[in-house]
């Protein structure tokens, strides 16, 4: 981490440590801005972990016409793609075509079809969802990801898992991303960048004095005071909380909390494809193959009630995801295949849309200049982080004269320095360097770690030279890395956000990585030093 000496007041403070408050955090920072982030609990700790971690431009929202958005999202999968190689890959996605499927009622496009062609009856033609495709491939100047393509699926392998009604599917192209690595590269990058990344530690409150801003934190140390010229609401799922309840400001502007759930079952299929299912509700799911022997399904889309930490996938959502991919696989998928859930909670701008899957996926970046300026970030998508932070620092560009341009365009994400299909070649690499290493456990490295994977593993020879085995391929040299660059503090940091080896490991190995991890020295949370 940077050995600079801090300022006494700080260009930016950013209250948020999920994906945009840390994209903004690492965008500022190389612009040459001093930078202050606090976060509540763990890095990405709330929705950027519990996405569906795909970097896409969202076929669905062209149903809603939101042009501007999916042509923004298609424009930089592939801009994404080359910073990150490790963490991000192209996926083809399978889309079963049955003339059952329907629209979304009161979508744009479903209220022109039941205008144009009433007999219809809601149905999605396939004429209209090649058209969607054709747009698809076409609006965001694809150079890397393979076009769309017409499967028969009584020959593709792609069939087999599926009932035999299905005979016909488009192909197309979208990218899968680790979504909270994510967090912890932008967090990591801006912190050698310079930025101070404090993890557990809440902004407790924010008040505007002599043209700048007085914050209060609580963290592990206990209670310190910042000062700062400008502050980032990143806050996510509690945005709204943090004007109201945090800068004590009254504001007209809201947030919709809309919870997405997922299921992860045993592994469904063979094959390294993802399917797009269609329901005759008009929603839509997906089913990802995921950490090699598991099937990731999800999601659904539920106006959320309470606090959004305490968001978690009900028996009512799972059984509706069993329900809904059990429309298509040949073997229905049941109970007893689920091995874990996930839930999280879309912070969206309160645009006082009528049903949840209808309201808008954009963001809205809303800056209150009465006094220091205060930024409040609504909504995003994971694909849109690094966009949202441009616009978020063009905004702010007025108050700050020395800051520099943009740059994240062109540089890779820590590890992430090699070529965007350089992923086979490292891991033979890795594997011939380091001859314990089996094809998972090095597979795994490299996804994790990428260029980085052999200095995480030093100059060890043997497994044993890695230190204490926790377990699922996880030694103590990888805890060890992950504390010192990538903020974990506790097992749950490890195993379900920096990896999910949670998949893997029994309760009691997890319960020893905690014991380890909180008398090794030096947690991964940096210090906040006090004015
Ligand atoms: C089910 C689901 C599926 C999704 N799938 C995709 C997808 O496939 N692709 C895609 O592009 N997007 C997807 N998204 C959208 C994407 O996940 C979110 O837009 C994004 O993660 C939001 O990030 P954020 O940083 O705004 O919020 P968060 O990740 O929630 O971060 C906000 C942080 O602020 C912290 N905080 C709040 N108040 C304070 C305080 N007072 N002090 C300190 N810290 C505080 C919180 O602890 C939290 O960690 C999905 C979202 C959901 C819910």
């Amino acid at each position: 981490m940077s050995t600079k000496t801090r300022p006494d007041v700080a260009d930016l403070f950013i209250i948020g440590g999920g994906i945009n408050g840390c994209g903004i955090a690492r965008d500022a920072t190389g612009r040459g801005l001093s930078v202050l982030l606090a976060e509540q609990g763990d890095l990405a700790q709330a929705t950027s972990s519990a996405s569906t971690k795909l970097f896409h431009g969202g076929l669905r929202y062209l149903e809603y016409f939101e042009f501007r958005l999916v042509r923004e999202a298609l424009e930089e999968r592939e801009t994404l793609l080359v910073a990150m190689p490790h963490i991000s890959w192209p996926m083809r996605f399978v889309l079963p075509y049955h003339p059952d499927m329907r629209f979304e009622g009161d979508t744009p496009t479903g209220r022109l079809m039941a205008r144009l062609m009433p007999w219809m009856k809601g149905r999605r033609p396939s004429w209209l969802i090649r058209l969607g495709l054709f747009l698809y491939d076409t609006l965001g100047g694809r150079k890397i990801l393979p076009a769309t393509r017409t499967l028969d699926l009584t020959r593709d392998p792609a069939g087999a898992a599926l009932q035999t009604r299905f005979r016909h599917a488009y192909e197309y192209s979208d990218c899968w991303v680790e979504d909270s690595k994510l967090v912890s590269l932008n967090a990591r990058d801006a912190a050698e960048r310079g930025a101070q990344i404090m993890t557990r530690t809440r902004v407790i409150s924010a008040n505007r004095l002599d043209g700048l801003w007085q914050i209060e934190t609580e963290g592990p140390q206990g209670r310190h005071h910042y000062r700062a010229r400008a502050l980032v609401n990143a806050g996510g799922p509690w945005v709204e909380d943090v004007i109201r309840n945090v800068a004590r400001i009254n504001s007209s502007e809201g947030v919709r909390l809309v919870r997405g759930s997922h299921i992860v079952t045993r592994k469904l299929y063979d094959h390294d494809r993802c399917y797009f299912f269609q329901g005759t509700d008009g929603r839509i799911i997906f089913a990802v193959p995921y950490e090699q022997d598991f099937t990731l399904i999800g999601t659904t889309d539920k106006d959320h009630q309470g606090a959004p930490i305490d968001a978690v996938c009900t028996d009512e959502e799972r059984d509706y995801l069993l329900n809904f991919a059990s429309q298509y696989f040949a073997k229905p998928v049941t109970v007893e295949d689920v091995v874990w859930t996930y839930s999280g909670v879309r912070p969206l701008y309160n645009d006082g849309a009528k049903s949840a899957t209808a309201a808008t996926r954009d963001y809205v970046l809303s800056l209150d200049t009465n006094g220091a300026p205060l930024l409040n970030v609504f909504g995003g998508k994971i694909t849109t982080y690094r966009r949202l932070a441009e616009s978020a620092l063009e905004k702010l560009q007025p108050f700050f004269a020395q800051a520099k341009g943009p740059w994240t365009a062109r540089v890779a994400l820590p590890g992430g320095n090699f070529a965007h299909d350089g992923v086979p070649a490292l891991t033979a690499s890795l594997k011939a360097r380091f001859g314990f290493l089996t094809d998972y456990w090095a597979a795994r490295l490299i996804r994790a770690y990428g260029a980085e994977a052999a200095t995480v593993l030093g100059d060890a020879r043997k497994a044993a030279d890695l230190g204490r085995d926790f377990g699922a391929t996880l030694t103590e040299a990888e805890v060890r890395w992950l504390m010192a660059h990538e903020f974990a503090c506790t097992a749950a940091d490890v195993v379900w956000r920096r990896t999910k080896l949670g998949l893997r490991m029994t309760q009691d190995q997890m319960a020893a990585l905690d014991v380890f991890m909180a008398s090794a020295e030096g947690h991964g949370a940096v210090s906040p030093a006090a004015e």
